[in-house]
């Protein structure tokens, strides 16, 4: 009779385990980070007392926390972190872009809502994970304010973050979605890149319309278009609207200007298919939709979240911006008394650039 012998399971087994089937799971990448981010709480507690997360005020509210994975699940000692391209194709953003008739929406946004997909597959993971070692602890996060994602990810080696401040990977640019599996077990860490691959280049800083990029590194989330068209509540400041441009829902042009997206990857997730033709849409058809129409069309989007009232105001803000027309005078017109303070006050800033005052 053959006798087996069991061994037990070497770290290095389990860890290429996991990326194995991280990468049948879906994601590009997966990595083992070392939890030790100290390196980056000075920079973390600067950036908070700049102001520069502005009203994101849940950014502040777990402080250095989010530097410290086993302060913020008590018991971590490894977090694989992961990402997944989104792009799905469709019209060249750039022919958007210089459209001023035609809305502008971020390409991680043309689909449904990604949430969900990456925490499904997390989950996935993390019930193999649990066939393999026995009962442990563990906590999914996707896109999460309390994790410092890109520092997590770079320390694996799953890239390095570029001067606008978001994770580039060499094979896939930074067109992705980033998530991580926080684990009481103890996995062998991946190690950084060597190098990181910006060099002289300032083209993001160069090319963002609001010079959100205060140094190489550094945001200024108050400047910028994703946080003034999503995360902002209130009204828009005056002095961005017109740099705003055709953008009513985010913004990516510090990564279509970045020399590494020539490499970004198409996603083959049914999910991230375009949805409702948001990638070649008018201003106009956009601003024409009732409340109804946004729930109905926006269920199961990142759009859904910021709320009818919000849309109206980025929408109102792009029509400003757009060219002079009769239909886009007469539809600005029709919104003029809407019984929304804010989104009027916006709707007359549009009439005005385009010299309508009464
Ligand atoms: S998303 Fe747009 S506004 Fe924000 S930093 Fe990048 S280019 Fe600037
Ligand atoms: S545009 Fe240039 S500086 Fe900016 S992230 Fe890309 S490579 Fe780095």
């Amino acid at each position: 009779m053959t006798e087996f012998i069991h061994l037990p399971l070497n770290e290095q087994v389990i860890a290429q385990s996991i990326k194995d089937w991280a990468h049948k799971l879906g994601f590009a990448a997966a990595a083992i980070a070392n939890i030790d981010l100290s390196h980056a709480e000075a920079g973390l507690s600067q950036w908070l007392a700049a102001g520069y997360h502005g009203e994101m005020d849940y950014m502040a509210r777990h402080g250095l926390k989010r530097a410290r994975a086993a302060e913020l699940v008590p018991g971590t000692l490894s977090v694989i972190t992961v990402f997944m391209p989104y792009l799905s194709g469709g019209v060249d953003p750039e022919e958007v872009l210089a459209d001023t008739n035609r809305a502008y929406i971020s390409r991680y946004a043309l689909g449904r809502d990604y949430h969900k997909v990456l925490r499904n597959r997390l989950q996935e993971l993390a019930e193999k994970i649990t066939d393999l070692v026995g009962p442990m602890g563990y906590r999914v996060f996707v896109d999460s304010a309390p994790v410092l994602e890109v520092e997590l990810a770079k320390q694996a080696g799953n890239g390095w973050r570029g001067k606008h401040s978001l994770l580039i990977n060499r094979q896939y640019g930074s067109f992705f979605f980033i998530g991580e599996l926080f684990l009481d077990v103890a996995l062998p860490a991946d190690p950084p890149l060597p190098k990181e691959h910006c060099g002289q280049c300032t083209a993001c800083i160069d090319a963002c319309p609001t010079q959100a990029i205060v140094a190489p590194y550094i945001v200024d989330a108050r400047r910028c278009i994703s946080y003034l068209t999503i995360e902002l509540k209130g009204a828009i400041p005056i002095e961005f609207r017109a740099q705003i441009g055709n953008r009513v829902y985010g913004c990516d042009d510090c990564q279509l200007v970045c020399p590494w997206n020539r490499f970004a990857k198409t996603s083959p997730e049914t999910d991230f298919v375009i949805r409702h033709g948001l990638d070649d849409v008018s201003l106009l058809t956009l601003f024409s939709w009732s409340e109804t129409d946004f729930q109905q069309k926006m269920a199961g989007s990142p759009i859904y979240r910021i709320g009818y009232w919000a849309w109206l105001r980025n929408l109102a803000v792009g029509l400003g911006n757009a060219s002079t027309t009769p239909e886009v005078v007469t539809a600005l017109q029709a919104r003029r008394d809407i019984d929304h303070e804010m989104v009027r006050e916006h709707v007359l800033w549009a009439l005005a650039q385009h010299g309508v005052f009464d």
